[in-house]
């Protein structure tokens, strides 16, 4: 019989049909074949292909550049739009995925995003930063070189606001940020994956998607940016060895991840907590969920974080 349970933050329903996860196979995917790096426009030596940088990290001795940040050259929002659409080039390194990279390029990735969110928020007109990546064929992914997107919205997110009005009840009624309790009620229930000092990394209590996984500073924080530069790293290198362990375990499944920060111009929050929700998309969106906002999700997350962890 399938279980219901209901996310404590945005509300949604998840089914948790445990019957079919012991059918691994279900999950394997064909293995995704690296293309040649040949005429990439994100590969060192062909900056010409993009518009000019608004963001470079430069490698420590000098010979170039590992990170680079530049504006869409195909916008889904421009800024007569409303909008400003960016893309992360997470790494010099052509790789076929981001788990592929070295740990240093989730610590690049996560301090080039806070520096773009300081610099995106002098512009009084916008008012949330969506960061996000789509990974691998089928999430929305249309050049294999690592990257990450950007983009500026003048809007607050609907989703954002489901989140912060959730979260803003819940600490009315019980003085306490949802997000940390989540992070308790994790650890009690067996649904921590990984954590050290800074950061948790945990199967929320009712994923959408088979191995679901969030990513929370331990001690509260509302505005990603807010964070200083030993939580970014710890934060940087727990997205790294997630996704990494993620692909080893699941055969390079396709992802997206995606950051929920607490609006740019709002003051900081007691109720709110940024957090990275990681989201392997092995099971596509269908019908039902569509129709409902409800989800049918296979694999409990108790079962997800036990065979995301990594023995010590
Ligand atoms: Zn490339
Ligand atoms: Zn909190
Ligand atoms: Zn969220």
């Amino acid at each position: 019989m399938p279980e219901f349970r209901q996310d404590p933050v945005a509300g949604y329903w998840v089914a948790i049909s445990r019957e079919r996860s012991d059918r691994p196979i279900d999950f394997a995917r064909a293995v995704h074949v690296s293309k040649s790096s040949a005429g990439c426009p994100f590969c060192p030596g062909n900056e010409g292909a993009t518009p000019p940088e608004l963001l470079r990290y430069l490698k420590e001795d000098g010979s170039g550049w590992r990170l680079r940040v530049i504006p869409n050259k195909y916008p889904a929002l421009t800024t007569e739009q409303g909008g400003q659409h960016e893309v992360i080039v997470d790494s010099f390194l052509h790789a076929s995925s981001f788990g592929e990279l070295p740990v240093c390029a989730g610590r690049d990735l996560l301090s080039a995003a806070a520096d773009r969110f300081r610099e995106l928020k002098r512009d009084a007109r916008f008012r949330y930063v969506q960061l996000f990546k789509n990974n691998g064929p089928g999430s929305g992914a249309s050049l294999e070189h690592p990257h990450s997107q950007l983009m500026a919205l003048r809007v607050v997110p609907i989703q954002v606001g489901i989140e912060l009005e959730g979260a803003l009840r819940y600490y009315d009624r019980d003085r306490a940020c949802v997000f940390c309790d989540l992070i308790e009620r994790a650890a009690r229930a067996g649904r921590m994956v990984w954590e050290d000092e800074q950061v948790a990394v945990l199967a929320p209590q009712a994923p959408r998607f088979a191995f679901e996984t969030w990513i929370m500073p331990r001690r509260h924080v509302s505005h990603f940016a807010a964070s200083g530069a030993e939580l970014l790293d710890a934060a940087g290198a727990a997205l790294h060895r997630t996704l990494k362990r993620m692909e080893e375990l699941l055969h390079q499944p396709p992802y997206n991840f995606l950051l929920h920060t607490a609006p740019l111009h709002n003051a900081a929050s007691a109720s709110y907590h940024w957090h990275i929700e990681i989201l392997p998309r092995m099971s596509g969106i269908g019908g039902f969920e569509f129709g409902t906002g409800c989800y049918i999700n296979t694999v409990s997350p108790e079962e997800s974080a036990a065979r995301l962890r990594v023995n010590p």
